[in-house]
């Protein structure tokens, strides 16, 4: 075995500790960052400066892996179930150990590691739920999670002396006092150690709604990557059973809205007054093109004023054909926007 391992890489203080338990045994470590419009979102938006922060903060360089293929199937039929939403956990942790599989070869490596802490989540810790994971992704006896090491079999690494298991953990549980105290021990200034919260948007229960409506409407196949990017923000408006109308509520959503030039989107907003950015994706008829331009009047600046036209086109950058927007009225307007209360 070598002294080289593949850490899942979240930026959860859990994943940190268990690449700094590593690193303190001198073991090599390539940090991957699993990244989907529903976590790890920003890392894929600008890897740059989220390589520079992670290598900064705690002296990590991660190695981000766009995982929305693997996220998109594991939604659409998980075979292990749902969480309390639509966070298929155990099927997404087992595709992305089977990604982490395959990279051992790529990079050399002997062996993976992950922040799992026996008993703190209840879909995917559970002891049950870590040797199934563990089994189905082919990394029996080389998978290590150090931060409870000491609850489970000593796997391979460790028996083999590359691993040192004296210095591995015994966390259980949902505490984060032994995680705490470990960070600060390494030098970890308080103000940059993660909140608990995950930040899978999977776990969130109205956007899991969202989601959940859009998979619905492809069944029996699966929605592209430009369907789902359209769940993770915004307002949403279906102008017709298949044609969806994002609009931007911040400065933050327009530019994450400006970002999703994919085939099939096309941009569209008031002219000449600053206002919210939309994305039509779907039919794009006279009638939803004209309801469009409605709905984005009322939501910006010109809002309530006749006269008005929008521009719309396939690139933020190039809306140059216009069409009428006409003044719309609150129930109109309540007509195609999604219900999250179902
Ligand atoms: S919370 Fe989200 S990222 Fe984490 S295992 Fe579950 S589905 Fe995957």
């Amino acid at each position: 075995m070598k002294k080289k391992c593949i850490a899942l890489y979240s930026g959860g203080l859990d994943s940190i500790l268990a690449v700094k338990l590593m690193q303190e045994q001198s073991v090599d470590v390539v940090a991957v960052y699993f990244c989907t419009p529903f976590f790890g979102a920003d890392v894929l938006f600008d890897p740059e400066k989220h390589g520079e922060y992670h290598w900064k903060t705690y002296g990590i360089r991660i190695t981000p892996y766009d995982f929305t293929e693997d996220i998109i199937d594991a939604v659409s039929g998980p075979e292990h179930g749902f969480g309390k939403h639509l966070n298929p956990c155990i099927d997404c942790k087992i595709r992305m150990l089977k990604r982490a599989r395959l990279m051992l070869e790529e990079t050399d490596a002997s062996f993976v590691v992950t922040g799992e802490v026996l008993g703190q989540r209840p879909m995917s810790q559970r002891r049950d739920a870590m040797n199934l994971i563990e089994k189905k992704s082919g990394l029996k006896d080389i998978l290590l999670r150090p931060l409870c090491a000491k609850h489970l079999p000593p796997s391979l690494p460790e028996r083999s002396n590359i691993i040192d298991r004296g210095q591995l953990l015994d966390a259980a549980g949902r505490g984060r006092k032994t995680q705490i105290e470990l960070a600060l021990k390494y030098g970890i200034e308080p103000s940059t150690i993660p909140n608990p919260a995950g930040g899978c948007l999977l776990t969130d229960e109205q956007i899991s709604r969202k989601i959940r409506s859009t998979f619905e409407r492809f069944r029996p196949g699966k929605p592209a990557r430009a369907d789902i990017e359209l769940d993770t923000a915004g307002r949403k408006f279906m102008l017709d059973e298949n044609t969806v109308l994002v609009i931007s509520r911040s400065e933050d959503e327009n530019r994450f809205l400006a970002s999703q030039v994919w085939p099939g989107n096309v941009f569209l907003k008031i002219a000449d007054v600053p206002g919210p950015l939309g994305i039509i994706r779907g039919a794009l008829s006279e009638e939803n093109l004209r309801r469009a331009a409605a709905l984005c009047l009322r939501y910006g600046k010109g809002r309530g004023t006749d006269g008005r036209m929008a521009v719309y086109g396939p690139d933020p950058q190039a809306m140059t054909a216009t069409i009428d927007a006409p003044v719309a009225k609150e129930d109109f307007c309540k007509r195609f926007q999604i219900d999250l209360n179902k």
